[in-house]
């Protein structure tokens, strides 16, 4: 079995370091790749934390992939050597039950597998991400990435992007709507890109007023600040879709008081328990609140065609391996602007 480099850590209150890991002998379906660079995704540190109840150790973070193929199983028919490919939070599903059969095979409902800390069905112990060399994963499993842009700025797109591109989609987000962007972080900087790129009127809704002119930078044409009553009392009733990026437990009351009637509010980045919702801010103009999940891989990889169309990618910052500890630390702050990105060279040498 083939040992690649990885960085690994060995417990939640431990730090991240070089370890050799296992991939598997390639499946007539699978492709084998090179990792070039893979993208630091907030999960990744509430996963090395535990946060979720669920961590397996050694944990090996990492599911914004991005590497080139450097062998094939004998039915591979989508990809050659060499071809820049992807590969994002899942690397297997069923591929047979209702929601693998809509393309969302992250409701897989025997259980999708996930990029790291799942279930390994071909080694046995828990799958093992991109913070590593190479990665073998099953075709289908694998995006084709757009020739004219930035390889290194592409690899945040396979989690923040889809993130953020599939419920814009979902709800029917269209030119002339206007759409606001709740948070301004690692997703919220790829919602204000693609509500903008869709034609929307674009809204920043953030407590920072810093952030105000980077978000217009970014492509936001207006900027609200939240802690602003006026302004928000300004903006009442107004909005045709809100996409809430801010990734902890808050009070979403002030943001559903922003829709129009009919309207949602989907929340991208609280997985926890929310403050009280107060009822009537759903009721009296049957407003919704909803969520979403990644997207399933047909989409990511329409996801993925658009930022080729539109040029988009992600703001970056690079990073060797070796600076993983303090990179984790400065997510933890918000300090990046607006993703982390690994240069894999850096773990070969
Ligand atoms: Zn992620
Ligand atoms: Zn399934």
């Amino acid at each position: 079995m083939p040992q690649v480099k990885a960085y690994a850590a060995a417990a939640s209150d431990a730090d991240l370091k070089e370890i050799s890991i296992e991939r598997r002998d390639l499946h007539d379906n699978d492709v084998k790749i090179d990792i070039l660079y893979c993208g630091v995704c907030h999960s990744d540190i509430h996963a090395k934390l535990n946060d979720w109840g669920n961590a397996k150790y050694p944990i090996v973070p990492g599911h914004e992939i991005i590497g080139k193929v450097t062998q094939i199983g004998s039915n591979v028919s989508k990809y050659n050597l060499g071809d820049l490919v992807g590969v994002g939070c899942m690397v297997d599903s069923c591929q047979t039950c209702s929601a693998c059969e809509e393309d969302m095979e992250m409701w897989c409902e025997n259980g999708s597998t996930s990029t790291y800390n799942s279930k390994d069905k071909f080694l046995g112990g828990h799958t093992l991400g991109g913070y590593s060399t190479a990665i073998v994963v099953r075709e289908e499993f694998v995006l084709s990435i757009p020739q004219n842009l930035d390889i290194k700025a592409v690899a945040p797109l396979l989690c923040a992007g889809i993130t953020t591109y599939s419920p814009l989609k979902h709800w029917k987000v269209k030119k002339g709507d206007k759409v606001g962007i709740v948070g301004l972080g690692g997703l919220g900087h790829m919602g204000i890109k693609f509500a903008a790129a869709m034609g929307a009127e674009t809204v920043m809704i953030t407590t920072s007023e810093e952030k105000a002119k980077d978000a217009k930078r970014l492509g936001a044409n207006s900027v609200i600040i939240s802690k602003d009553s006026e302004q928000m009392k300004a903006h009442a009733n107004s909005f045709d879709f809100i996409l809430n990026t801010i990734p902890v437990g808050h009070d979403v009351n002030p943001y559903l008081a922003l829709l129009k009637r009919d309207t949602t509010m989907c929340l991208v980045g609280a997985i926890e328990p929310l403050e009280n919702i107060h009822g009537a801010n759903l009721i009296l103009r049957r407003k919704n609140l909803a969520g979403s999940l990644i997207g399933g891989i047909k989409e990511t990889q329409e996801m993925l065609d658009f930022c080729g169309k539109h040029d988009i990618v992600s703001d970056v910052e690079m990073i060797n391996m070796q600076e993983i500890n303090t990179a984790f630390a400065r997510v933890q702050g918000s300090d990046v602007k607006y993703r982390f990105v690994i240069d894999m060279e850096s773990l070969k040498n």
